[in-house]
C-alpha cells in the first residue's frame, strides 16, 4: 500500500481514540471553567456593594453629626428670641431657624435612603455569598471527577500523543495540511474506507475509475463530494 495511506489511516486512527479520550472528560472542562468564571464575576459584585454600604454608613455618620450640630444651633437661637428687641432681629432669627430646620429634614432624608440602601445591599450580600458557597462545592465536584478521569486517561493518551508526533513529523506537509482541514470539517473524520463502492464517511457512491485505483493501492484517492482519504476495507479487497 502506498506508505503516505498508511500513515494517514494510522493517524486517524490515532485521533480517533485520542478524540474519545477527550470525549470522556465531557462537559468538565467548560463547567469547571464556567464556574470559575461565574464566582470571580459574584465576588467582584459583593465587593462594590461591600464598597457602598461602608459609603452609606460614613454617610449616615456625618449627617447624624451634622443634624445634633443644626439641632443645637437651633436651641441657641431659640434662646436668642427671647433676648431680641427689634422685629428684624426677630425675623432673621426665625429665618435663621426654619432654614437650619429644613437642612436637618434634608441630612435625615438622607439617612433614611441610605439604610434603605444599605437593608437591599445586606440582603443581596447574604443572598450572593449563598450562591458563591453553592458555586463553590459544584465547581469541586467537578474538578475532583475531571481530575479522576484525567488520571485515568493520561497514560495512554500521552503514548498517542507520542505516537502522533513521530507519524506526523514523517508525513508529507501537503497531505496533513488536507488531513487537517477534512478532519475539521468533517467531525474528526478524514480517512475513512470504501465500503460497498460508496464514501463510507459520506455515503456517496464512488465512480469505478476512482474505485480502481483504490484497490490497486498505489496512489492516494480522495472523495469528490466530502473530501476524505479513501481506502479499500480488508474484507472488500478481494471484489
Ligand atoms: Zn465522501
Amino acid at each position: 500500500m502506498q506508505k503516505v495511506l498508511q500513515q494517514l489511516i494510522e493517524l486517524q486512527g490515532l485521533d480517533t481514540r485520542l478524540d474519545a479520550l477527550t470525549a470522556k472528560l465531557g462537559d468538565l472542562p467548560e463547567t469547571v471553567k464556567t464556574l470559575e468564571k461565574q464566582i470571580v464575576n459574584e465576588e467582584e459584585q459583593n465587593k462594590i456593594r461591600e464598597t457602598s454600604v461602608e459609603e452609606n454608613e460614613a454617610l449616615v455618620r456625618r449627617n447624624s453629626a451634622k443634624v445634633e450640630d443644626l439641632k443645637s444651633k437651633i436651641e441657641k437661637y431659640k434662646e436668642q428670641l427671647f433676648l431680641v428687641t427689634t422685629n428684624r432681629e426677630y425675623d432673621a432669627l426665625t429665618a435663621e431657624i426654619e432654614y437650619n430646620e429644613e437642612a436637618i429634614r434634608e441630612a435625615e432624608d438622607q439617612i433614611i435612603q441610605a439604610e434603605e440602601e444599605n437593608e437591599r445591599l445586606r440582603e443581596a450580600l447574604e443572598q450572593t455569598e449563598k450562591n458563591i458557597g453553592e458555586m463553590r462545592s459544584k465547581l469541586e465536584e467537578a474538578k475532583n471527577s475531571l481530575e479522576v478521569t484525567q488520571k485515568e486517561t493520561e497514560k495512554e493518551k500521552a503514548e498517542l500523543e507520542k505516537k502522533r508526533k513521530s507519524l506526523t513529523a514523517e508525513i508529507p506537509r501537503r497531505y496533513l495540511s488536507v488531513y487537517r482541514r477534512v478532519r475539521q470539517a468533517r467531525n474528526g473524520l478524514a480517512v475513512v474506507p470504501l465500503l460497498r463502492d460508496a464514501c463510507s464517511g459520506c455515503h456517496n457512491r464512488v465512480i469505478p475509475q476512482k474505485r480502481v485505483d483504490i484497490y490497486k493501492k498505489n496512489q492516494v484517492v480522495t472523495c469528490d463530494f466530502c473530501g476524505r482519504f479513501l481506502y479499500a476495507a480488508e474484507d472488500e479487497e478481494e471484489e
